[in-house]
């Protein structure tokens, strides 16, 4: 088998420490197949990590890909600029939540754009501190480190990190039972006591959290933080990293609760699989930082641009936001349909649901067996017990309920 020659050329060659969930090698991909080198087919439940919602080469953005490529390759914004980089901040300036006068910059990564909400918020307000919550996850940088709640795998051994993170007790309704009102009231009760309102330049917190087991907050948890937020002069950001670009049914899952963050992070699902990351936010607090404090060699890179650029032309076009609630009703009501007594809750938004099973043993069996019948699925939460689903939002109905078979046998067989 191809998949295993070259798994033992991997082993050989590539650090220990990067880990991958299936174990073979993709020779090439379509919106909502994974085909390995020796001719296996899984469907595809994982999107890259909620990236590929437009599916692998998507006409649009092989189209602008390859235009581009044929232009230029790069030219670094911060040396000789181009228009796409423009385009780009464009359309983030529209597409995220609030009403108000917007300015972007474009990163390469999820953590360098966290990053950069922290720097601009901390610059803005001459504050130090940043409030995260329990569960979170930001990055794997050393400051995103410092961000992300969860020790293994992503912290262990790797301090001392950066310092004035304060993290804030998350509204998770499976577990807390609190209403949002109330969790809120907790969580900003910590924040005056231990840290000081005065003190705070940023909550920064996930809308839905991902890696951490697409815990969705309580109604109301999330416009109480901000609106606490914004009175204590501090900057509300908003990480929509894997929430984004219609994964939940909206172009940003702030809109669901009406929510207009001051800053909003962006990456994952904005540009078709190429490496793009943004930070948008009020102008007021962009702008305030001086010349040349932003940036990085390839941060907006031109291929990346264009692909980011046909990628929202799609979803426009077939309407995303839509096909992302209708795949997860279709999944929501599959599995809702099992009353399995292992599932503790079936839960997300749009094409975000994950179901919370007993413990992380039971979990690794089911993706076990889902990945050993053709079906990708990862894992997620703090104690690895949650399965996630985000399947691209181009996926055709009967692959998506041929991936649901395999997954609901899946899950039958862990409760015999
Ligand atoms: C994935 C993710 C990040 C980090 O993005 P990278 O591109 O992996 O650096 C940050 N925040 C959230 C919410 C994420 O899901």
């Amino acid at each position: 088998m191809r998949s295993e020659e070259i798994h033992q050329r991997r082993v050989a060659a590539v650090a220990r420490g990067v880990g991958s969930t299936l174990s073979a090698y993709i020779d090439h991909a379509s919106g909502g197949t994974l085909t390995d080198v020796d001719g296996r087919d899984w469907i595809d439940f994982a999107a890259g990590i909620a990236v590929t919602s437009v599916g692998n080469s998507a006409p649009r953005v092989v189209e602008a890909v390859r235009r581009q490529v044929e232009r230029f390759t790069h030219t670094c914004f911060m040396v000789a600029p181009y228009e796409a980089y423009v385009a780009v901040c464009e359309q983030l300036n529209e597409l995220t939540p609030g009403g108000f006068e917007k300015r972007s910059a474009l990163f390469n990564s999820g953590a360098e754009a966290v990053e950069n909400a922290v720097k601009i918020a901390r610059y803005h307000t001459r504050r130090p501190a940043i409030v995260v919550f329990d569960h979170g996850y930001h990055g794997r940088t050393n400051l995103t480190m410092a961000l992300t709640a969860k020790n293994m795998p992503y912290k262990n051994g790797f301090g001392p990190f950066a310092p004035e993170i304060y993290r804030a007790p998350m509204s998770y309704p499976l577990r807390d039972g609190l209403d949002g009102p109330a969790a809120a009231a907790r969580a900003i009760d910590m924040i005056e006591k231990q840290v000081g309102a005065s003190n705070v330049a940023a909550v920064l917190i996930e809308p839905i959290q991902g890696e951490g087991g697409f815990v969705v907050p309580a109604p109301g948890f999330l416009p109480a933080l901000a609106a606490w937020t914004r009175d204590a002069g501090a900057v509300f950001i908003a990480d929509e990293i894997q929430t984004g670009f219609c994964r939940t049914g909206d172009w940003f899952a702030s809109s669901h609760e009406g929510v207009e963050p001051d800053l909003v992070t962006t990456a994952k699902g904005i540009a078709g699989g190429l490496p793009l990351a943004g930070v948008t936010g009020r102008t007021s607090i962009m702008d305030s930082v001086h010349l040349g404090g932003l940036g990085g060699t390839y941060g907006g890179n031109p291929i990346a641009c264009a692909a980011a650029l046909a990628t929202i032309e799609t979803m426009r076009e077939l309407d995303l936001a839509a096909a992302a609630l209708h795949i997860g009703s279709r999944i929501t009501t599959r599995l809702s349909a099992l009353n399995h007594p292992a599932i503790a809750e079936v839960r997300g938004r749009g094409a975000m649901i994950a179901v919370e099973l007993p413990d992380a043993d039971v979990t690794a069996l089911v993706v076990r067996d889902c990945h050993a019948n053709g079906l990708l699925v990862l894992t997620c939460g703090t104690y690895g017990n949650v399965l996630r689903f985000l399947p691209p939002l181009v996926m055709p109905d009967d692959v998506l309920d041929r991936g649901l078979d395999i997954l609901t046998t899946a899950l039958q067989s862990v409760s015999k």
